[in-house]
């Protein structure tokens, strides 16, 4: 096993490996930028090195201090989170070759999936269903367009090495496409440094299923159970829960078999997510592969009992994973995420320092946070100040968990989306488990108004 674990992240994910690694009782070594100088993670680490200035490519992207830091705090493994250089099949390399334990799988598998068109190609051949698309980037504006009239509108043209919803676009018709296709283009460029772009099919009314899968190095892949991602503001994950409101015994039986059949073809070793979507007429299509853990993995932990992380840790040291089966799914699992942003003003940033911060607690309540009373949220990254996920014996119980948790959320100093959230579980829809991605698009102005409504919030 691992004596000392770097964490190349920041906020709560790092606090999470921190917990992880202590409870296996390995030591921990914080990374940081000034920026975040105070944060918990480092308090609670066992040794700290600072990277360099605030923004992330002059300190969490910076692989060389990355490495350094490793080698003079006698650091013999790395775990990168979420973000940043999870799925960098390069980092992953460099760290091998300085005979560092990248916990994460292999660089070849991290860059086989980062590539969507090398992923779905691999998927396509394992016989897993993926969404009609061109089968790699396309650079010529009428050769793309030419896909999206056989195919049909609408369509969403993709960033190649797109992530976080960046590099997007959705076009309606011919008239659209043209702009669209040169916005997504210039968008994947600056947000990527590679504008490669291809065309899908877009799905309407779908939902967004993804599926945890976890292997080792023995030969056992097996998934841990769906979660539902439908809840989305521009493409990105605000509300996620288990078991997913639109799953038969059945469907989840087929789509988890389709997702172990893809993690196998690539015999793929630790933790992983497949995304997969459902659309309207309970078909469902492969659409890509994350090779790391996701934010939203708290929620499959409270459905199985599982920790993904120690399991994470175990398997990149080469022991067995526990649990060779998918585990009982038990009960109901939500979790909001609660970012630092104003929802009145187009959900901009909301930076500054914390004056009150209560969280919530009780029976089946875990809040995952970095912050606290007197934390200065930065401007420089994610707007992500907590994690809460609720658990109860079933989807109604855990959204009357879910509503009293936010109430009792406080927290004064930043303006964050706790409101809003706390109207996301009122709302009638979402109490019949009736949406798709583009709900919050659709019921989201209603919303606002509500919170609009002056409250103790
Ligand atoms: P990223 O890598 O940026 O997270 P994804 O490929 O995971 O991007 O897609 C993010 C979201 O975009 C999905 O959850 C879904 O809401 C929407 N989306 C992506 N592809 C399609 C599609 N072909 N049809 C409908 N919605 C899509």
């Amino acid at each position: 096993m691992f004596k000392k674990i770097l964490i190349a992240n920041r906020g709560e994910i790092a606090l999470r490996i921190i917990r992880a690694a202590r409870e296996l009782g390995i030591e921990t070594v914080a990374v940081y930028s000034e920026a975040d100088r105070e944060s918990l993670h480092v308090r609670f680490a066992d040794d700290d090195v600072c990277l360099g200035p605030a923004p992330a490519r002059e300190s969490y992207l910076k692989i060389p201090r990355l490495i350094a830091a490793a080698e003079i705090t006698g650091a013999d493994a790395i775990h990168p989170g979420y973000g940043f250089l999870a799925e960098n099949a390069e980092f992953a390399e460099i760290c091998a070759a300085s005979g560092i334990a990248f916990i994460g799988p292999t660089p070849h598998q991290i860059r086989m999936m980062g590539d969507k068109a090398t992923a779905r190609k691999t998927m396509a051949d394992c016989g897993v269903p993926i969404v009609p698309g061109t089968p790699g980037p396309i650079d010529d504006v009428d050769e793309a367009l030419a896909f999206a009239v056989k195919a049909g509108f609408p369509v969403i043209i993709k960033a190649a090495a797109g992530g976080g919803g960046k590099g997007m676009r959705v076009a309606r018709d011919a008239d659209d496409f043209a702009r669209s296709f040169q916005l997504a283009r210039s968008e994947a460029l600056s947000a990527f440094g590679n504008g490669d772009v291809y065309v899908e099919k877009y799905l309407e009314r779908s939902r967004h299923i993804e599926f945890q899968i976890l292997g080792d190095t023995h030969g056992n892949v097996i998934h841990l159970g769906e979660r539902d991602c439908s809840i989305q503001r521009r493409h990105q994950k605000l509300i996620e829960e288990a078991p997913s409101p639109a799953l038969t015994p059945a469907l989840r039986a087929a789509m988890g078999e389709a997702a172990v059949r893809g993690a196998k073809a690539i015999n793929y070793v630790g933790a992983g997510t497949i995304e997969m979507l459902l659309d309207a007429n309970g078909e469902f299509f492969f659409m890509e592969m994350n090779t790391r853990i996701q934010v939203e993995h708290p929620v499959t932990e409270m459905l199985t009992g599982v920790d993904l992380v120690k399991e994470q840790i175990r398997v990149a040291a080469g022991m067995p994973m526990r649990e060779k089966e998918t585990p009982t799914l038990r009960g109901h699992v939500i979790e909001c995420r609660v970012n630092a942003e104003d929802p009145m003003r187009n959900f901009q940033p909301s930076p500054g320092k914390i004056d009150v911060f209560n969280v919530p607690g009780g029976n089946g309540v875990r809040v995952d946070t970095h912050a606290y009373a007197g934390y200065t949220v930065p401007p420089f990254y994610d707007s992500m100040i907590a994690k809460l996920i609720v658990h109860g014996c079933d989807r109604d119980e855990a959204i009357a968990k879910m509503k009293l948790a936010l109430e009792s959320f406080i927290v004064q100093g930043v303006t964050t989306t706790v409101p809003f959230l706390g109207k996301v579980m009122r709302d009638a829809h979402f109490a019949k488990g009736d949406f798709h991605t583009k709900f919050l698009e659709q019921e989201g102005a209603y919303l606002l108004k509500e919170i609009a409504a002056p409250s103790k919030g």
